[in-house]
């Protein structure tokens, strides 16, 4: 859903309200304290009165639409402007497209990426699974580095992120931020089991030393890139691609993502990966907004 669309489809709070009921309780309100579904709705700003406990509450109550004092249409505009922007949008350019102040602009936006959130039971990887890590942020200054080297990978104040990809179309990426510590074999070895369908799948690597020993847990290929980049089927160009996305949405968007929310930015890209073909993402994340999805 594009914004011309959330403006003729919601123009008015109520329309929103409307929608956010149907979508959450299908027409039958449900008292979120107490769970209750005997409830008189009240003519006052689309609320009900739960008859079991006794409160009033309304459908925004417990989501991530709670006591917000924003028109609902803006938190709509946010949502399509989020899921169509391919690379992101930076919360200075949201404010923009909103006419809403910066830090507010900033709150939506992490909300909305808290529907995005991986938290969902997912099933596990299958078919022929790229793993790849990759590392995010800024390196410290060059002087900081005795002897002018710039040190790569476990050397450098980067952050790494791990992800695995399903090569096959249409396929599923899962991708975390991961710590430095945990960047060996036994961690990657209990994460593949953890994530890919081993009995099934055939996991594709670098030869980083962190997935030595996977024969023992599934077939397993490695890509030699300084040999030859692209062997027959063992190469790792779709988690490649996944982390160019990824590293140009927050490159180009963020400029400087506090490493507190970088797993938010990680999870986003992920959903917005794996819900490419979702027939209607928009009423997916607002249902998930509001945790019935
Ligand atoms: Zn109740």
């Amino acid at each position: 859903m594009d914004i011309l669309e959330v403006f003729k489809k919601f123009p008015k709070q109520e329309d929103c309200i409307s929608y956010l009921e149907q979508v959450r309780w299908g027409g039958t309100p449900r008292c979120p304290y107490c769970h209750s579904d005997n409830s008189t709705s009240l003519s006052a700003e689309q609320r009900h009165h739960c008859n079991n406990c006794n409160t009033s509450y309304s459908v925004t109550v417990k989501t991530i639409f709670h006591q917000t004092h924003l028109p609902l249409q803006k938190w709509f505009l946010a949502v399509s402007l989020i899921l169509n922007a391919k690379k992101g949008i930076a919360a200075r350019q949201l404010a923009r497209d909103l006419d809403v102040h910066r830090n507010t602009a900033w709150r939506i936006s992490m909300k909305v990426r808290e529907a995005m959130g991986q938290k969902e039971h997912r099933e596990l990887l299958t078919g022929m699974v790229e793993m790849d890590e990759t590392w995010i942020g800024a390196r410290k200054p060059r002087h900081e580095f005795p002897g002018d080297k710039h040190p790569r990978g476990l050397g450098t104040s980067k952050t790494p992120v791990v992800g695995m990809v399903e090569r096959e179309d249409g396929g599923q990426v899962y991708a975390k931020v991961a710590k430095k510590q945990d960047l060996n074999a036994k961690k990657t070895r209990a994460l593949v089991r953890d994530r890919i369908d081993t009995g099934e799948a055939v996991l594709v690597t670098d030869e980083n030393s962190i997935y030595l020993l996977m024969r023992d847990v599934l077939p397993h290929k490695m890509v030699n890139h300084k040999v030859w980049y692209v062997a027959g089927d063992a190469h790792t160009n779709t988690i490649e691609s996944f982390w160019s996305l990824l590293k140009r949405g927050i490159v180009g968007q963020f400029h400087k993502v506090s490493l507190r929310h970088l797993p938010r930015y990680v999870d986003e890209f992920c959903y917005r990966y794996n819900h490419r073909r979702h027939a209607d993402l928009f009423g997916l994340t607002i249902a998930r907004g509001l945790g019935v999805a």
